[in-house]
């Protein structure tokens, strides 16, 4: 058993951790309540690589392995604050770029992952619609193969990224009464005639990632981007989701590593009843419980990571990571704002936006339910 990461791992993640506080922070709180996303933070992560940390060099990418994919994703989630943009680079990896690096053609291999590993194109994927959340099987999005191209008809709602994407993987049925062995999966570009991408919406938190609408009304889809053979959507779809459920909270585990830090620093200065706060039992002990939630977090994660990395599957570890990790951010993010008193409550201090952010971890890629679900399934209880 090896614990550590390799010198490669590390530096990645220390590196991006560095460009990260350098390059991607300023103006956050004016961004978080503008609800904007930001092309020049997604450039500039771009520029260092994150778009395309697991994309093979000869692609443009990195080239970096599953573990240092997430070394890196960690050292960014430690030093970006904004994890608005860290879940749109993360939505773009796991929803777009690794299901055309496992079942793209070597043809849409060629034409899609230059520009997603450049950052050029946003990568996007499109499941939810208003019918259709936690059982995937429900989706009425139809695609039906006509003069040589599939039209695609059908309501997406929830896509991260999908009001700025330049290819967003669809899932749609050839045939709503046939179930799961219909569903297909498709990479729509964003000039595809009949898609349209609705503005972005509010929400509660990860405000700076832009989330929409997409509506798809006879939309053309060349033969040619179908992803998979016809009736793979959910083959697909699972196999990001194991990827997606492993690596998405990598960030998160650097956010709540700063959170831990920032409030072990304000429990040692803050004084009260002429005391570190810190000293006071019920003070320290939400910071050893942060402190171990951290390192439990991560024993999931890299296992995900070490699993991957040895091309081994990681359905459960993925479901035990994503609901563990996301659970311990929101608890973890709670306490930041408990140790912080009045001040973490105020939006001008920069605590409340992670608990605002955590609380959709327990909801995107497979609600909280959906992953004890599936772990009771595997242990033969569902
Ligand atoms: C920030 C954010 C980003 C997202 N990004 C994307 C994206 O990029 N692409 C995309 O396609 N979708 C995206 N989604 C949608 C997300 O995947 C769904 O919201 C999620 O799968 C739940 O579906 P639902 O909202 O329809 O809730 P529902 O499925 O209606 O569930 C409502 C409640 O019922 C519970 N429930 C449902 N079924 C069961 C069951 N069998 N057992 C126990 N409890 C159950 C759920 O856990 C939940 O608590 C995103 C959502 C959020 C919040």
């Amino acid at each position: 058993m090896d614990f550590a990461f390799s010198a490669e791992q590390s530096g990645l993640r220390d590196s991006a951790a560095g460009f990260a506080r350098e390059n991607l922070n300023e103006d956050l709180p004016a961004r978080d309540r503008q609800q904007s996303f930001s092309p020049h933070t997604w450039r500039r992560c771009a520029e260092f690589g994150i778009q395309g940390l697991p994309v093979p060099t000869r692609f443009g990418g990195k080239g970096a392995d599953p573990l240092g994919t997430m070394a890196a994703l960690e050292g960014l989630g430690y030093g970006c604050r904004d994890n608005g943009l860290c879940f749109a680079l993360n939505a773009h990896l796991w929803g777009c770029v690794q299901p055309v690096l496992l079942f793209g053609d070597a043809g849409q291999q060629e034409r899609f992952l230059p520009g997603l590993a450049s950052g050029a194109t946003i990568g996007a994927l499109a499941m939810s619609e208003p019918e259709a959340g936690s059982d995937a099987y429900g989706i009425r999005t139809t695609a039906r193969l006509q003069d040589g191209r599939y039209l695609l008809n059908g309501h997406k709602i929830f896509v991260t990224n999908g009001p700025v994407a330049g290819l967003v993987l669809v899932l749609a049925t050839l045939d709503p009464a046939a179930g799961a062995k219909a569903i297909t999966a498709f990479l729509v570009e964003k000039d595809a005639p009949g898609l349209v991408a609705g503005p972005p919406v509010e929400k509660m938190g990860l405000r700076t990632a832009a989330m929409g609408e997409l509506k798809l009304e006879n939309c053309a889809v060349p033969v040619e981007n179908r992803l998979g053979r016809e009736g793979a959507g959910l083959a697909v779809f699972g196999r990001a989701m194991e990827w997606e459920r492993g690596f998405i909270l990598a960030s998160a585990v650097g956010a709540m590593q700063r959170q831990f830090e920032e409030c072990r620093q304000h429990a040692r200065s803050r004084r009260q009843f002429g005391q570190p706060i810190g000293a006071f039992q019920h003070v320290s002990g939400k910071l050893v419980d942060m402190h171990m939630r951290l390192e439990a977090s991560r024993m999931f994660l890299y296992k995900v990571g070490w699993l991957k990395s040895q091309e081994r599957s990681a359905i459960l570890e993925s479901a035990m990571a994503k609901l563990y990790v996301s659970e311990a951010w929101v608890q973890s993010s709670q306490d930041a704002m408990q140790i912080h008193g009045g001040r973490g409550y105020l939006t001008e201090n920069e605590i409340e936006r992670d608990l605002r952010d955590a609380l959709a971890s327990r909801i995107y890629s497979g609600t909280s339910e959906i992953q004890r679900r599936l772990i009771a399934q595997w242990m033969g209880l569902a």
